[in-house]
């Protein structure tokens, strides 16, 4: 990929916010209220959703959310069966 295509500039507002393209918070399918991680390298900031893991086994292979809980894919099988 391009480099340059990925570098866009966004300018720090007075709290020190910064707005998220919505055609970014689209791919990354971002809504108000969503949190992300971000973590500060020397010379950047990286932003990320926050990984899911697994409430049994902290997994965080094929996670989904069943009734507002992250359980992954091998846990899941497990409940089934018990
Ligand atoms: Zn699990």
């Amino acid at each position: 990929m391009d480099k340059q295509a990925n570098r866009k500039e966004k300018t720090v507002d007075e709290f020190g916010r910064i707005l998220i393209p919505k055609s970014i918070r689209k791919q990354f399918d971002l809504k108000p209220g969503d949190t992300l991680c971000y973590e500060v390298d020397a010379d950047r900031i990286i932003l990320r959703r926050p990984v899911e893991k697994c409430i049994f086994c902290d997994s965080s292979d094929s996670v989904q959310t069943v009734m507002g809980r992250p359980i992954c894919a091998a846990c899941k099988e497990k409940l089934k069966t018990e």
